[in-house]
């Protein structure tokens, strides 16, 4: 099964703050990468673990960038250490408040229904259509944050499901908007048992495979767990957004940044599927590529002198070719993200 496209507007009304606040993000996203460059230099791919290059393909925001000889991965040319990763990731009450504002459930409903009722409908239908009936599975979400994706399963009326996290905070705050204890939390140490001891029968990471330390170990880990039978994965791409980042040093970085210190491509993942025994069950093919370019002349046209009247000319001129001109990026596989549905090869 493969499915393409998303209508935008739901992302464009929840990330006004790119919009409006782009200094502010950028100034963060230096400070960031001030830390990253500081790290050991990464010596081989995060994907394939194949020794890179020592010549960057490119630089952006100081940082090097090399694509992977062996399986075309995009590698940021430092380690995400443990001191990276709990600058980035540790503290979670800040990294939570700067990107949502779910204070309350309303919230977190409309998040849940707009952006993560799409994602529960995709697994569902794809395991429909590959002859399984959803309702007889159990299903994991692996680093859940607040629970949205969980929700959403729990929403479609999928029974056996519970979702873990390392943020305490996310976690008492998505069991009590869910209304119901079904997230947990683990410790960072405790990943490869949380993923080696699990039962269920579909484990979903949705945006955190690419964040994951060890993300090989990961893998290698549900290749082993013979309870597992699928994987649901969604994972940022290198896609245009990385050239119009690399083009535009002023204009906030949303792709290729941060906790992405890494982006897959359509051969890095099929990579990873053969060596870790998967087969594709189902693709959906999506990005925000057009919203960032978009983003791009919207922040750049705020700082020069022009009319109003030219600014929302630029609006009117956008606004419905946005997910028209983005459909056919994904409908290529060029979007800056996919998300997939793999099924374990038995033999
Ligand atoms: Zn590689």
């Amino acid at each position: 099964m493969k499915q393409y496209g998303k209508p935008s507007t739901a992302l464009i009304l929840q990330k006004t703050s790119f919009f409006e606040e782009n200094e502010l993000h950028i100034k963060k996203q230096r400070q960031i990468s001030e830390i990253y460059i500081k790290q050991p230099k990464r010596k081989t791919c995060k994907n394939c673990n194949k020794p890179l290059s020592d010549v960057n393909d490119f630089e952006k925001d100081g940082i090097g960038y090399k694509i992977c000889d062996t399986c075309t991965h995009l590698n940021g040319a430092y380690e995400d250490t443990d001191k990276y990763c709990s600058l980035i990731y540790g503290n979670d009450e800040k990294v939570y408040a700067a990107n949502y504002k779910v204070d309350d459930v309303e919230a977190f409903n409309y998040r849940v229904s707009s952006i993560y009722h799409p994602k529960a409908e995709f697994l569902y239908t794809s395991l429909l259509s590959h002859n399984v009936n959803p309702n007889h599975l159990s299903y994991l979400d692996f680093g859940s944050g607040t629970g949205y994706f969980v929700s959403a399963l729990k929403k479609i009326g999928i029974k056996n499901v519970t979702g873990t996290e390392v943020s305490e905070s996310q976690v008492r705050l998505g069991n009590k908007m869910i209304g119901e204890e079904l997230l947990f939390k683990h410790e960072l140490i405790d990943t490869l048992n949380v993923i080696s001891e699990t039962k269920t029968d579909v484990i979903s990471m949705i945006g955190v495979l690419e964040h994951l330390q060890e993300s090989r170990s990961v893998l290698k880990c549900i290749s082993e767990n013979t309870n597992i039978k699928y994987l649901m994965i969604s994972v940022p791409l290198f896609s245009l957004s990385v050239y119009l980042e690399i083009l535009s040093p002023n204009i906030f970085h949303r792709h290729l940044h941060g906790g992405h210190t890494h982006l897959y491509t359509e051969q890095s993942i099929n990579y990873l599927c053969n060596e870790f025994k998967m087969e594709k069950v189902s693709e959906w093919w999506f990005g925000a590529d057009m919203v960032d370019l978009y983003r791009s002349i919207y922040v750049k046209l705020e700082g020069i002198e022009a009319s109003d009247k030219l600014k929302k000319n630029f609006g009117e001129m956008m606004k419905d070719i946005i997910d028209p001109i983005q459909l056919e990026l994904d409908k290529k596989n060029r979007s800056s993200e996919v998300h997939l549905l793999f099924k374990k090869r038995t033999s």
